[in-house]
């Protein structure tokens, strides 16, 4: 293949300036097993951020990769206007672990497509248009779900969405009335109710969040927050979304869908990301009622249910029930949940460790009373620790929340390096 400084030239003369990468000097991959992937030197990376949460059995999983691929080699690709022997199958997988009543999916290439697909279905079903989103949320690069997505950074002037709100995250770190939890009464979920009365016409379309939000920084909310959200919207008349494109699949560990964990029952829910471990490949489940909205209606996706995706798709969710992969992300986020919370009684600028399961956020600060944001910082782990052979990620509204979300086959060991070699990085910063 082409030297490293061969494609660094092409990207710079051919690709959209868009395209950005990680790292002062751009990390090249060209391998990837289970949960490592490895340069073009042959230097080997613990993957802690999986393809941006996409990689969830791991890369290349010999299960299913000799499924997709004797996929590819009697059929890549024909349209849904034909039958192919596996989208049925894929669909049912999908009905048998959702919650009750969820049945009927949509498939898509990617997350913003579902969620597509699923505001067009809420707006048809209940004859209006307003949305709403939460502030900090990422839902997708098309035009409504980058109204969706609520950091500003995010957006272009020129695309301007209608009918689209946005209401407070439940970031008790940082609560935008400085109360404290319980005694604030879970002041940011309700204040969705002003929302709906005084910025839409008194009725919505849907509501939809993240139940742990993913770029916006491993936001957890308290138990009760998507409740009270839930109640509130259904009252005015909406449907209630949960985007679990990063939280689904078994990674959040005590459950299937992040959703669960909040005692809540959606409307619907939109996939990508994990579905596919590392295949365009997305999906939006909802109720028999609601997908009726596409009874003799013409809403085309060339490569949604290509049976390449959707074979990859069946193998990953078999590969989640055989192989113990929720057990073993509840068991090793937690046990890495645990370490992260011992480095924080050393280190000064980990303001807060949260999440759950593998999803989890490590909030860097310059101050703990102040909480001023420690992007800089943030930015320079994530550099030591390339240096270190372990891969993660950033978000948050200010870029100082690293990201960790390895394949879900991640081990006890790999964990431990991670926690040891951020101990180390913590400890060098400091000097
Ligand atoms: N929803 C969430 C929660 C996401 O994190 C993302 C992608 N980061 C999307 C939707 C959009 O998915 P895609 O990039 O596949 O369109």
């Amino acid at each position: 293949g082409p030297s490293r400084a061969e494609v660094i030239a092409l990207r710079k003369q051919y690709v959209s300036p868009g395209v950005i990468t990680y790292y002062k000097e751009p990390l090249m991959i060209v391998e990837g097993k289970m949960q490592y992937v490895w340069d073009e030197t042959g230097r080997r990376y613990l993957d802690a951020f999986a393809g941006i949460v996409t990689v969830s059995v791991g890369h290349c999983h010999p299960k299913v990769l000799e499924k997709v691929q004797a996929q590819s080699g009697k059929l890549q690709h024909t349209t849904t206007i034909y039958l192919n022997p596996v989208l049925g199958q894929f669909a049912e997988k999908l009905a048998s672990k959702m919650p009750d009543g969820l049945t009927r999916s949509y498939f898509t290439n990617s997350g913003s497509e579902a969620n597509e697909v699923a505001i067009l279905s809420a707006r048809e079903h209940t004859g209006n248009t307003d949305v709403i989103a939460l502030r900090n949320a990422y839902h997708g690069g098309t035009s409504t779900t980058m109204g969706l997505t609520a950091h500003g950074t995010w957006k272009f002037k020129s695309n301007q969405t209608l009918g689209i709100h946005h209401t407070h995250a439940g970031y008790c770190y940082r609560c935008p009335y400085g109360l404290e939890y319980p005694s604030c009464d879970l002041k940011c979920a309700r204040d969705i109710e002003e929302v709906i009365r005084y910025q839409t016409p008194g009725e919505v379309a849907c509501f939809i969040g993240e139940p742990i939000q993913g770029v916006g920084g491993a936001v957890t909310p308290p138990k009760e927050y998507f409740q009270i959200i839930y109640e509130i919207v259904r009252k005015y008349g909406g449907l209630c979304y949960a985007d679990e494109v990063q939280g689904g699949f078994g990674r959040t560990g005590e459950h299937y869908w992040s959703h669960q964990h909040w005692g809540v029952k959606p409307d619907g829910i939109t996939m990508a990301k994990g579905i596919g471990n590392g295949i365009p490949l997305g999906a939006f489940t909802t109720t028999e009622e609601i997908s009726k909205v596409m009874n003799n209606r013409i809403h085309f996706n060339t490569f949604g249910g290509n049976p390449v995706s959707m074979t990859q798709g069946l193998a990953t969710l078999e590969v989640i029930d055989e192989e113990g992969i929720q057990e073993n992300a509840r068991v090793v986020g937690g046990h890495m949940k645990d370490s992260l919370l011992a480095l924080q009684e050393k280190h000064p600028i980990i303001g807060e460790v949260r999440g759950l399961g593998l999803m989890l956020g490590v909030e860097l600060v310059r101050d703990r009373k102040t909480k001023e944001p420690a992007n800089t910082e943030a930015a320079a782990v994530m550099e030591r620790m390339k240096d270190r052979g372990v891969l993660l990620g950033k978000g948050g509204l200010y870029g100082n929340t690293l990201r960790i979300k390895p394949p879900m086959c991640i081990t006890k060991d790999d964990s431990d390096y991670l926690t040891a070699m951020l101990d180390e990085v913590f400890t060098e910063l400091q000097k």
